[in-house]
């Protein structure tokens, strides 16, 4: 695994306006600072402990994203730092997410993450959560968040006309709601969706942050996704 060669090679082929986030759960801070030492220093974890112990070893330029589910009680151990959390699926999160970030005196980003996909399985909202969600007194009164986009996984399979699919009803999704939720405001922008075997489809279809893991860190030989 050359992980300099393979940041690169993905990096070449990105548009301008795509955002590459490492995803580097469950490898070690050694393997880490060789995408640190190739320059790219934008990197994302799916759990919190794992996030907090790597954020104290590793050098504080970092830009670290939370990719994973969050429990609201854990909120409060990233709340200092974190540049994105990209996957809030309720408001109850949102609201802790922006009383943590009271705390800090900071405005911490968030995206909100949809269900796309046909399995059950995956986390996020519906679209009549969201809609509610966007609806709701409690959210236009939050003061130290800021909602910037939209994030979505596709289904595992290999029917990339499926994962299209899903992709593309993301994108519509963010469509519908950017002007009648977010008019005007000039951060919402944000679609975060595309893996190592799918974000290719998902620059097509609109993606501007891709989340890649094994195809810069290699495979994740425990059982965790
Ligand atoms: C693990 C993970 C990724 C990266 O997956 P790869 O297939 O290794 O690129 C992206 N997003 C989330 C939410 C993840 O948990």
């Amino acid at each position: 695994m050359n992980i300099k060669e393979n940041i690169s090679s993905i990096k070449n082929n990105l548009p301008g306006h795509v955002k590459l986030v490492a995803i580097s759960k469950t490898k070690s801070p050694e393997i880490i600072m060789q995408a640190y030492q190739a320059g790219h220093k934008i990197l994302g974890e799916n759990k919190v402990q794992e996030l907090v112990e790597k954020y104290a070893k590793l050098p504080k330029d970092i830009e670290w994203h939370m990719v994973g589910h969050l429990q609201t009680n854990k909120v409060k151990y990233i709340a200092s730092f974190i540049h994105l959390i990209h996957s809030v699926e309720s408001l109850k999160l949102l609201l802790t997410i922006n009383k943590e970030a009271i705390k800090h005196n900071r405005t911490i980003d968030c995206l909100l993450q949809v269900h796309i996909a046909q399995e059950e399985t995956k986390f996020g909202l519906s679209n009549e959560e969201l809609k509610e969600l966007l609806n709701s007194d409690e959210f236009k009164n939050m003061t130290n968040i800021r909602v910037v986009g939209l994030m979505g996984m596709a289904t595992f399979t290999d029917d990339m006309d499926q994962v299209r699919a899903e992709f593309r009803s993301l994108v519509n999704t963010f469509k519908e709601i950017k002007d009648i939720y977010f008019g005007g405001n000039e951060y919402f922008k944000e679609i975060s969706m595309g893996m190592s075997d799918d974000y290719r489809i998902a620059i097509e279809e609109g993606s501007t942050i891709v989340r890649i893991g094994s195809s810069i860190f290699g495979a994740r030989y425990c059982n965790v996704k």
